[in-house]
């Protein structure tokens, strides 16, 4: 796995993105060296939110290519000490696996999981349904367990050094 940040991070902060990043990977792909994960934070993303995936390889069933967008609001609660940045990473990691693992797939008007389309009329997301899509269902499912995950594991290595 090569991690690329766009931005020059504090070292604490930038060590935290990757092992977050390591750590979901690592859980759910077999085998990720092949894989790159770009992390842009940004004081404008082109859609509504906070955070988007972007499989930079899509029309490959197993996207190799990933960058992960942030919004600077996002990120600055960073500084304030919270933990709505993490959880957030964490999310759109399992938005990797699951495009790495070919369960999602984009689509023009279309999102495919797991072998069933689901429409998108204008090719975006429909808001009022966007908690009940599955790939959503899943990752708000497992995003706290598995930052807490993280958490007691990096903690460990910190008391341990
Ligand atoms: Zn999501």
């Amino acid at each position: 796995m090569q991690i690329i940040q766009y931005q020059d991070l504090d070292s604490n902060v930038s060590d935290k993105i990757q092992s977050i990043i390591n750590f979901v990977s690592n859980k759910y792909i077999f085998d990720s060296t092949e894989m790159t994960v770009s992390v842009d934070i940004r004081d404008n993303l082109d859609f509504d939110g906070h955070a988007v995936v972007d499989p930079c390889d899509e029309d490959d069933d197993y996207p190799l290519n990933f960058e992960l967008e942030f919004s600077d609001a996002l990120f600055s609660t960073v500084e304030l000490g919270g933990d709505q940045f993490w959880l957030t990473l964490v999310h759109e990691m399992v938005h990797i696996k699951q495009f790495a693992l070919n369960e999602l797939r984009n689509f023009p008007k279309s999102i495919r999981w797991n072998g069933k389309f689901y429409r998108m009329p204008n090719g975006k997301i429909d808001l009022a349904k966007y908690l009940d899509y599955p790939w959503e269902v899943e990752a708000y499912s497992v995003e706290k367990n598995l930052y807490n995950e993280w958490k007691t594991s990096y903690t460990a290595l910190d008391t341990a050094t």
